[in-house]
């Protein structure tokens, strides 16, 4: 016997699908929606659609943006010599939010993982590459201190190293397997200040 009515179970079934919620919560926010008045239900799925609709990679660094090229890059007071190369668009946000980095980034959208089958070539490292070509003097290499940033920083300095341009890592005050976005700003501007050249 079916427990709840069919349309109840096909959203618990979509939202237990999403990262970090697990069938309990999943049925917690079922009937939390099914029970919230129908404008604000209706304003939440046009929100999460407009969001899909008009989130773009910024052309330069390939962080999340509603423009083209996204404020950071566009920025002409910010160092374009400088690069930070970060897993994602919310570790750029914890950077950014230190207000004290001047440079731009690049965003790889993840890090190498052969235990889920995520290569060099699933990140955004052949853009990386092409930005090289610029005047560009370093690549910060801020990817998380986890086995997988470890590894996906080490392939990076191998990639850059023959092109002559200076690559440093973010300093390891930063815990291991810590997610970059859940440190406070002081160990962040620490981890940056105590970079070391690759
Ligand atoms: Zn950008």
């Amino acid at each position: 016997m079916e427990l709840y009515s069919g349309y109840i179970n096909k959203l618990i079934e979509e939202l237990s699908g999403l990262p970090g919620i697990g069938e309990k919560s999943a049925s917690r926010l079922a009937f939390h929606l099914i029970h919230m008045p129908k404008a604000k239900v209706e304003r939440l799925a046009r929100t999460i659609v407009e969001a899909k609709e008009h989130v773009q990679y910024c052309r330069e660094c390939y962080t999340l943006t509603d423009q083209e090229i996204c404020l950071i890059c566009a920025n002409e007071k910010r160092d374009h010599t400088t690069i930070m190369v970060l897993e994602n668009t919310r570790d750029l946000a914890a950077y950014e939010k230190t207000g004290k980095y001047e440079g731009v980034y690049h965003v790889l959208h993840g890090a190498i993982s052969p235990m889920i089958g995520i290569g060099p070539s699933d990140l955004k490292l052949k853009e990386l590459l092409q930005r090289l070509q610029g005047d560009i003097k370093e690549v910060i290499i801020a990817t998380n201190s986890s086995l997988e940033g470890e590894t996906t920083a080490m392939y990076i300095s191998k990639l850059i190293k023959p092109t002559g341009v200076k690559v440093t890592r973010i300093a390891s005050g930063v815990p291991v397997g810590g997610d970059l976005e859940y440190i406070d700003e002081v160990t962040l501007l620490r981890a940056l200040e105590g970079r070391i050249e690759l």
